[in-house]
């Protein structure tokens, strides 16, 4: 097609040092004809060094704030130097100047007004994926590939939800087509941050954590891109989390609706919104690994396979609160439900898994600091009681409401874990429930030998 390119994402670990990027700049190499568009997270660990500079300095302590900043400078000027020659690396040096004296005077701004905003929060946090943009296009072109840097603020528009901000497609869409799309058509190749974007006036916003997956697929699906690829530092997606369990599988294809339901219940190889712009105009994703090039990955399409497997993959979510709520004079009232979930909708609080009784509802949550204002506005409604420390794991494969006998399955072989909330039946293809999260290895590592003894070869690897 004369008008189709590809995505391709490396996240924080591929471009975490200097092999890392020179080992990117032979993967674009490679893909050169299919007209690549680059996004790339931060360098490995760095977002969290900027939110805890971000932190030190909101809290008046300009001090480590700028001693973290100064180690930042320092990693970023030592891989520029290792991947650029003298010639190039005097050039680049002043621009990544002008970004650190930047970010030291924001938090010098921070610290002597002693508050942090989420508004500055991702000021700071943004600094992060822009370096690692300006680092990985003056290596491109240190290897002769015509690259540009195309900053995403000029590109991915979103709502003022500062740190979790949404996309404004639309808008988005027609910058991406004025601004990527004729560099494209120029044979270039454009390199963007993932992660970050800007609101309609302008101001820096970024789109959750983990979210340079989620920006890859904002611009696949406004470019109408081929394919959208994600590399990372695993082969793919894999039956569970691979580091918790090196046994893993990976899995060769999956669906979309799968691969969605893993993403949000804890398989952190995916941002969970990832899948939806790629649903929406039907693009296959392709997580792939940057360390090992050759692996063809797990490639995400409308539909999967079908496997012999029971499941296709186990997730677990950890930082779980499960919160109770028990009005027994509102036995059988119409409106309590309703009257509960207004009340976590005000404190914008998204609820995970549910259980009901006659007079008792148990909720999820993502542990956050909002709970004990949420307790006590349903305090008034009811009695309340929240527990932190829980885990939700998630059981995902198809058609599980046809099989029967499949939880009985699957609690057999807990048959001594204490289960405190159960799901299934929702969606066709995940059973959820909810332990103590200090049992998650164990639960998940048991789970995976009695599910995985015998992988089906259509689907795993
Ligand atoms: P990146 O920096 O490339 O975005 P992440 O650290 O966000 O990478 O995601 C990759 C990590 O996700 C892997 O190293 C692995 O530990 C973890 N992970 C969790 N669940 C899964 C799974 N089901 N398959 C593969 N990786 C998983
Ligand atoms: N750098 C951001 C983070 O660590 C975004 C990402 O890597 O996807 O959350
Ligand atoms: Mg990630």
């Amino acid at each position: 097609m004369a008008n189709s390119c590809i995505v391709m994402k490396f996240g924080g670990t591929s471009v975490g040092d200097a092999k890392a990027i020179e080992r990117v700049a032979a993967i674009v190499c490679g893909r050169l004809p299919q007209r690549p568009v680059i996004v790339v997270s931060a360098m490995a660990r760095v977002t969290d060094q900027l939110l805890r500079m971000a932190r030190a300095a909101g809290s008046g302590d300009r001090k480590t704030a700028l001693t973290l900043a100064r180690e930042l400078r320092e990693r970023h000027y030592n891989t520029a130097g290792e991947l650029l020659g003298t010639a190039l690396f005097t050039q680049f040096h002043s621009d990544l100047g002008t970004e650190f004296e930047e970010l030291e005077e924001r938090l010098r701004g921070i610290a002597a007004v002693g508050e942090l905003t989420p508004r500055t929060t991702d000021h700071v946090a943004s600094f992060g994926e822009v370096l690692s943009s300006k680092l990985v296009t003056a290596a491109l072109s240190a290897h002769g590939i015509g690259a540009s840097l195309v900053d995403s603020r000029d590109c991915i528009v979103t709502d003022e939800t500062f740190t979790r901000a949404a996309p404004l497609f639309e808008e988005t869409n027609l910058k991406l087509t004025e601004l990527v799309r004729p560099l494209i058509e120029s044979g270039r190749v454009s390199v963007m941050g993932g992660f970050i974007a800007s609101t309609r006036t302008g101001i820096t916003t970024t789109i959750g954590r983990g979210g340079s997956d989620f920006s890859a697929a904002i611009v696949g699906a406004g470019l109408g891109a081929e394919k959208i690829e994600i590399w990372t530092d695993v082969d793919g997606m894999m039956t569970t989390d691979p580091s918790l369990c090196p046994d893993a599988h990976r899995i060769k294809v999956i669906s979309f609706d799968e691969a969605a339901e893993l993403a949000y219940f804890g398989a952190k190889v995916l941002h969970p919104a990832t899948v939806l712009p790629a649903i929406q105009k039907n693009i296959p994703v392709y997580i792939l690994n940057s360390m090992n090039p050759s692996c063809e990955g797990t490639r995400i399409a409308a539909q999967g396979p079908h496997c012999k497997n029971f499941f296709k993959a186990i997730a677990a979510k950890k930082r779980i609160t499960i919160v109770d709520v028990a009005a027994p004079r509102m036995l059988l009232a119409h409106g309590f439900l309703r009257s509960i979930f207004e009340a976590f909708d005000r404190h914008r609080i998204p609820v995970d898994v549910v259980s009901t009784s006659e007079v008792s509802v148990s909720l999820t949550v993502d542990s956050n600091e909002q709970i004990p204002a949420l307790a006590a506005d349903l305090a008034r409604l009811a009695d309340v009681k929240y527990e932190g420390r829980k885990a939700i794991v998630c059981l995902v494969g198809e058609n599980l409401r046809e099989v029967p006998g499949i939880a009985a399955h699957v609690f057999g072989e807990l048959s001594d874990v204490k289960i405190r909330m159960i799901s299934q039946g929702a969606s066709e293809i995940n059973l959820t429930f909810v332990i103590d999260e200090d049992q998650v290895p164990a639960v998940v590592k048991r789970l995976h030998a009695a599910f995985f003894k015998d992988p089906d070869p259509e689907v795993f690897a």
